[in-house]
C-alpha cells in the first residue's frame, strides 16, 4: 500500500476518541486524531465514571491520574433515579468516580501527548472516500483544506457524525417528545435542599410533576451545583437554540422556591430524549464509536462511559488488524459484542423513562419497582446493567463461568507474593494466568503479544490457565486434564 499518510485517523476528541486514540499509540499504531474545535470546550457534560469504566482505565495504570482529577466518590448509581448499589459485584470499585467531562478529555489528551500523538485541533472532517486499501480524508484547516490516507478511519464525532452520515448507514430509533437542560450554577446561598456533597445518588433528582423533574448535584468547589431540569413530555420548537440565563433562574425558582441566590451561571446547555443507533459499526475501512454510534437521554450516567467501552474494545483489534496480527474477522467481533450493548443500554434508558409518574397507574409501577430495585438480586441486576459490569460476551461460548467475562482483579498467588492482575496490562498486550507453565504456548498460538504470569491458583474449579484479551475479558481457558 502506497502513500498512505498513517494508519488510522480518529475523528474526535471526545471522551472516545481520546481512548481509543491512546490504545493505539500504546500498541505503535500511527494515529492522526482530526478534532473540529481549535481547543477543548472545558464544559463539565458528563459527570461520573461507572466503575467498569475504572476497572478499564485500572488496566493501563490511568486510574490514580483520573482520580486525582475527581471530586468525589460516589457509593451508588441510580435506575430512574432510584439508587441502586454495587454491593452485589465482585469489583475494587463499587462506586462512582465524580469527574467532570472536560477533566477526563484533559487527562487522557495529556496521556496521548506523552505517548508522543498530538490532536490535530482546528480540523473539521468534511468528506471521506473508502477503497479496498485505504480510506481518502478530506478536511477543513484555518489554512484551507487538505487530504489524509488512512488504512483505516473511525469516526468518534459525537451524535451529529459527519462519518455515519458518510457511511450512509441507518440511524433508527425515536425521535423525543421532551428536554432536560443542565445548568453550573455558582450559588451565594444554595437552596435549602440542596446536599452539602454528592455522596449517594439518594435525594439528588426527583420527579417533580407527571412528566417533569429536576436535581441539584453538588460539584465539589463551594457553591458550586450542576442544576438538571426538564418535562418529559414537551420541548421548546428549537432544541439547539441556546437557553438564557434568565431561563435558568426562572426554573430555579420553580424548583427551589426563593431562598437562594445565584451568584453566576457558568454554563447551560439543553439535551433531547431522541435514542438512536447506527445499524452497523462498521462498514469496510471505516467504524464508528461512542456517540456517533448511539444516543439517547443521559439516565444512568451512561452515556460517555459507553463510549470509553466502546473504545477499550475496538482499541486493541484495530491495532492488531493494522499490525497483520489478526485475521479480518477479529474487527468483525467489535460491532458483534458492541452493537449488542449500545442497544441494552438504549434499551434500559426506555424502560427508565417508562417509570416517569405520568398517571395514577405509572405512579404504582414506579413505586413498585422501587420495592423490587430494593431485593438483593433486582438490585444487582438493575446495577450491573448502569455500571457496564455485568457485560458477558458471548463471542467464546458459555460452556465455562469465566469465558467472556471480565477480569474481576482480586490478587493472584504468585511466587514473589500476592499480586494484582491488572498490574500485568500496562501495555496493552493479552494476559495469561496460568499455574502451569505448559499452557503458554498454546495460549501465544491465540495471542501474538503475550504476557505470561504463574499463579498458585484461579478462582475457578478444575482450570488451570485463564487467558485475557487486553481489554480484560477472558477469551481462552484451559480445563485441569480429567486423568
Ligand atoms: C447534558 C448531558 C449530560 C450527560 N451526562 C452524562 C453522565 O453523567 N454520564 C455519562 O456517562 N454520560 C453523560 N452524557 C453523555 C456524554 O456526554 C456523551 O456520551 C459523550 O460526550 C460521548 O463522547 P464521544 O467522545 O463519543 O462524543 P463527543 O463527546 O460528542 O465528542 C465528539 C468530538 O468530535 C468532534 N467533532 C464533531 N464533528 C467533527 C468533524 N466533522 N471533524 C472533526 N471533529 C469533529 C467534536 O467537536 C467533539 O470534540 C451526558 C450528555 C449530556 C448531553
Amino acid at each position: 500500500m502506497n502513500n498512505l499518510g498513517t494508519d488510522v485517523i480518529v475523528v474526535g476528541a471526545g471522551p472516545t476518541g481520546l481512548t481509543l486514540a491512546n490504545e493505539l499509540a500504546l500498541a505503535d499504531v500511527d494515529v492522526v486524531v482530526l478534532e473540529r474545535l481549535p481547543e477543548r470546550t472545558g464544559l463539565s457534560k458528563a459527570l461520573n465514571l461507572q466503575p467498569r469504566t475504572a476497572e478499564m482505565l485500572e488496566l493501563r495504570g490511568l486510574l490514580d491520574g483520573v482520580e486525582e482529577r475527581s471530586f468525589t466518590t460516589v457509593r451508588d448509581g441510580h435506575f430512574a433515579m432510584i439508587p441502586v448499589v454495587y454491593d452485589g459485584w465482585d469489583t475494587r470499585f463499587p462506586f462512582q468516580l465524580g469527574i467532570p467531562q472536560a477533566k477526563v478529555e484533559e487527562f487522557l489528551e495529556e496521556q496521548l501527548a506523552a505517548q508522543g500523538t498530538k490532536v490535530l485541533r482546528g480540523s473539521e472532517v468534511l468528506t471521506f472516500v473508502q477503497d479496498k486499501d485505504s480510506v481518502s480524508v478530506r478536511y477543513r484547516t484555518d489554512s484551507g483544506e487538505a487530504q489524509l490516507y488512512a488504512k483505516f478511519l473511525v469516526g468518534c464525532d459525537g451524535a451529529r457524525s459527519v462519518v455515519r452520515k458518510g457511511l450512509g448507514v441507518d440511524f433508527p430509533g425515536v425521535d423525543g417528545e421532551g428536554f432536560g437542560v443542565v445548568a453550573d450554577v455558582l450559588f451565594d446561598k444554595a437552596p435549602d435542599a440542596a446536599q452539602k456533597q454528592w455522596r449517594t445518588m439518594r435525594n439528588i433528582g426527583e420527579p417533580t410533576g407527571a412528566t417533569t423533574f429536576k436535581g441539584l448535584i453538588p460539584l465539589g468547589e463551594p457553591g458550586l451545583y450542576r442544576f438538571i431540569y426538564g418535562d418529559r413530555a414537551s420541548r421548546p420548537a428549537d432544541m439547539r437554540s441556546g437557553i438564557s440565563h434568565d431561563e435558568v433562574r426562572t426554573a430555579l425558582l420553580d424548583s427551589y422556591g426563593d431562598t437562594a441566590t445565584v451568584s453566576e451561571i457558568r454554563w447551560a446547555s439543553r439535551f433531547s430524549d431522541t435514542a438512536r443507533q447506527a445499524a452497523h459499526y462498521r462498514d469496510g475501512r471505516v467504524l464508528l464509536a461512542g456517540d456517533a454510534a448511539h444516543i439517547h437521554f443521559p439516565a444512568g450516567g451512561q452515556g460517555l462511559n459507553l463510549g470509553v467501552q466502546d473504545a477499550m474494545n475496538l482499541g486493541w483489534k484495530l491495532a492488531a488488524t493494522v499490525r497483520g496480527w489478526a485475521d479480518d474477522d477479529l474487527l468483525d467481533t467489535y460491532e458483534a459484542e458492541r452493537h449488542p450493548v449500545g442497544a441494552q443500554v438504549l434499551h434500559n434508558v426506555a424502560a427508565q423513562l417508562g417509570l416517569t409518574p405520568r398517571s395514577h397507574e405509572s405512579r404504582a409501577l414506579r413505586a413498585l419497582f422501587g420495592d423490587l430495585a430494593a431485593l438483593p438480586e433486582v438490585n444487582r441486576y438493575l446495577s450491573g446493567m448502569v455500571s457496564g459490569l455485568g457485560i458477558r460476551y458471548p463471542t467464546y461460548g458459555t460452556a465455562h463461568p469465566a469465558l467472556g467475562a471480565r477480569l474481576n482483579d482480586q490478587h493472584v498467588l504468585t511466587e514473589t507474593g500476592p499480586l494484582r492482575p491488572s498490574t500485568l496490562f500496562r501495555t496493552g498486550d493479552f494476559v495469561l494466568l496460568t499455574t502451569t507453565a505448559a499452557h503458554t504456548d498454546a495460549a501465544r498460538s491465540q495471542a501474538t503479544r503475550l504476557t505470561t504470569q504463574l499463579v498458585a491458583d484461579l478462582p475457578w474449579p478444575s482450570t488451570e490457565a485463564v487467558l485475557y484479551r487486553p481489554d480484560g475479558y477472558a477469551c481462552w481457558v484451559a480445563p485441569t486434564p480429567t486423568r
